[in-house]
């Protein structure tokens, strides 16, 4: 088992404006094997805190630590994060020119293990995972993120976690942009992640869609760079019945 500590995360951004707090004190403990969700209005920090695990350089630690299994997360650098389990679905949103995703992947793979995975085996692996999320083989083929769909590139995110079987793996907004079907298939292959390789899950959404595919164990809910609010999956029942309307102060609008 592994978990991953988030402690008073306090994060700024640079912005035009100067120095702005995003995050102000997160608190989090996950382990391997549990799937929570992270809800919140629009603005609230979600992808901050996903790109803040990931170790995105334009935002700024100023107090408070996340570690995965005692180990320092912030010190580490991205391959590192990768390296000690951590899947980290933006970290690698960009085209990369070149190199097709059956390539990608294998390279991955190897600098994950240290080592090249034997290639029949890893062939088969990565067609048996293509077949289940209803991929078209061609795909192994085409160019990283080059003229990928929202779709194709949410599959591609998925397709990169069932071959590489990370320890946790922060998903910020995978169900944006999914039509009902493509949703299902995604969460799918989530759901397999999680019975096959007991993967932990941390689950960014605004909307609750997902989560009717995708059950959370733990739910918090961030509003203004904190968390207000825990609870199971019940409570992602009553934010879609209630919306945000109930956390947000009309006074001060978060965006
Ligand atoms: P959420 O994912 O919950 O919608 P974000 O983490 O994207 O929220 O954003 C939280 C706040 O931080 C917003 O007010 C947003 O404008 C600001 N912010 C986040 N990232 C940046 C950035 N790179 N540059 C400027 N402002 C940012
Ligand atoms: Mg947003
Ligand atoms: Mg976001």
């Amino acid at each position: 088992m592994s978990v991953l500590e988030i402690r008073d995360l306090h994060v700024t951004v640079e912005t035009d404006a100067g120095t702005t707090p995003i995050l102000n004190g997160v608190n989090l403990t996950m382990r391997t094997g549990e799937t929570h969700a992270i809800m919140g209005p629009n603005g609230s920090g979600k992808s901050t805190l996903a790109y803040t695990i990931a170790g995105h350089p334009k935002y700024t630690v100023t107090s408070g630590s996340i570690t995965l299994d005692g180990e320092d997360v912030l010190e580490m650098s991205v391959d590192e994060r990768a390296r000690a389990g951590l899947f980290l679905a933006m970290q690698y949103p960009v085209e990369i020119p070149g190199v097709t995703v059956t390539n990608f992947l294998r390279t991955a793979k190897t600098a994950l293990d240290g080592e090249a995975p034997s290639i029949r085996q890893w062939t088969k692996d990565v067609k048996q995972s293509m077949t289940n999320l209803r991929m078209d083989p061609k795909f192994a083929q085409r160019n990283v993120n080059e003229g990928f769909s929202g779709g194709e590139k949410k599959r591609h995110e998925i397709l990169q976690l069932e071959v590489l079987k990370p320890k946790i793996a922060v998903l910020d907004e995978t169900d944006s942009g999914l039509d009902v079907d493509a949703l299902k298939i995604v969460s799918e292959g989530v759901n397999r992640a999680k019975a096959d390789t007991n993967l932990g899950v941390l689950l960014i959404t605004h909307y609750t869609r997902i989560l009717r595919y995708i059950r959370p164990d733990f739910v918090h809910v961030v509003v203004a760079g904190k968390i207000v609010e825990e609870g199971g999956a019940e409570l992602a029942d009553r934010l879609e019945d209630e919306g945000y309307d109930r956390f947000l102060d009309p006074a001060a609008p978060i965006e």
